[in-house]
């Protein structure tokens, strides 16, 4: 008998590890994830070192329960890649014939979600900047992000303790796509625009995304850490009593520059969440026309490598949504 290794693909493949605390009083169902992008390690740290409190009894769930995902994309995590085969934040859904490594987990998270009340999505990033989160939609019936959990979504969102809460991503989604076809590229689908988030929202709770910071800054973990233990407190799954949370400032996703041609680039040191006033230089033409904002307000992921029909910058303003 001949023992065959199996295809690269399937060793590529999970499994998902999940640790879950059961309260023994009823309690809302909290999901908290880490490394949908393998490069993103400040997740999973600051994920375990919250089982290591969980398991110790450093900390006590008390109410309702909490599934941990330290590594939602094993085969991104052990590449140290964003993605494994495709970014697993995009077109986020069930497939009955998964086709790559991101349908397969797909398949497998969705599930998961369905089972939770509210997620927590622990991400970082490349460029220098302050930890944000971003929230989803007002309460809404339309076609594009129904919804019904604003009020509680926002609260959660504040409660984690960045300084900085952004909306508004699949209208702004919705935008790109417009931009892309006057640039008669390929059309996008909105559903590209569903990750995590989108998903949870759809599938009847809520979610949000923390941005913790850099990939590799240390304090990233500590973000993460406080973020977990913050929501943990506000959701009533263990008792602690309220971290001083400084009020955030709430920014709407409201405009883009999209890069028309090889060479379109940002104009400046923008970081996420910086202040812009209008008449300043935010990005530049290839053939050398600089574009200037239109009016005040913040920077967005500035992208410093941005290839045609990408978002060179994204624009905010100050958003009126209550926290
Ligand atoms: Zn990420």
């Amino acid at each position: 008998m001949t023992t065959q290794s199996p295809p690269a693909d399937a060793r590529d493949d999970g499994p998902l590890e999940s640790v879950s605390f059961h309260g023994l009083k009823a309690g809302p169902k909290l999901i908290v994830l880490g490394a949908v992008h393998g490069n993103e390690g400040c997740g999973p740290a600051a994920i375990n070192r919250v089982i290591t409190e969980c398991r110790s009894g450093a900390l006590s769930v008390l109410r309702g329960e909490v599934t941990f995902v330290p590594v939602a994309n094993p085969k991104a995590r052990r590449q140290n890649t964003r993605e494994g085969d495709r970014n697993l934040n995009r077109d986020m859904r069930e497939r009955p014939q998964p086709s790559d490594n991101e349908d397969r987990i797909g398949n497998r998270l969705c599930a998961l979600l369905r089972e939770h009340d509210v997620l927590l999505d622990v991400h970082s990033f490349k460029g220098e900047g302050e930890p944000f989160v971003f929230f989803g939609p007002q309460d809404n019936t339309g076609p594009l992000e129904a919804f019904r959990h604003a009020q509680a979504e926002a609260a959660f969102a504040a409660c984690l303790g960045t300084s900085i809460l952004i909306h508004g991503w699949l209208e702004i989604y919705v935008r790109l796509i417009a931009a892309r076809e006057r640039l008669n590229l390929p059309r996008l689908a909105v559903t590209q625009g569903f990750g995590t988030t989108e998903y949870m929202r759809f599938a009847g709770g809520y979610g949000v995304t923390l941005e913790c910071g850099q990939h590799d800054d240390p304090a990233s973990i500590d973000v993460g850490y406080a973020a977990i233990r913050n929501a943990l407190a506000h959701l009533g799954l263990i008792d602690a009593p309220r971290s001083s949370v400084p009020r955030p400032k709430v920014i709407h996703m409201s405009g883009l520059v999209i890069c028309e041609a090889h060479g379109d680039r940002v104009e400046g040191d923008w970081k996420t969440g910086e202040v812009i006033t209008a008449g300043q230089p935010i990005a530049r033409r290839a053939d050398g026309e600089v574009l200037l904002a239109s009016r005040d307000g913040f920077a967005i992921f500035p992208n410093r490598t941005p290839k045609p029909g990408e978002a060179v910058i994204y624009l905010g303003e100050a958003s009126s949504r209550p926290v």
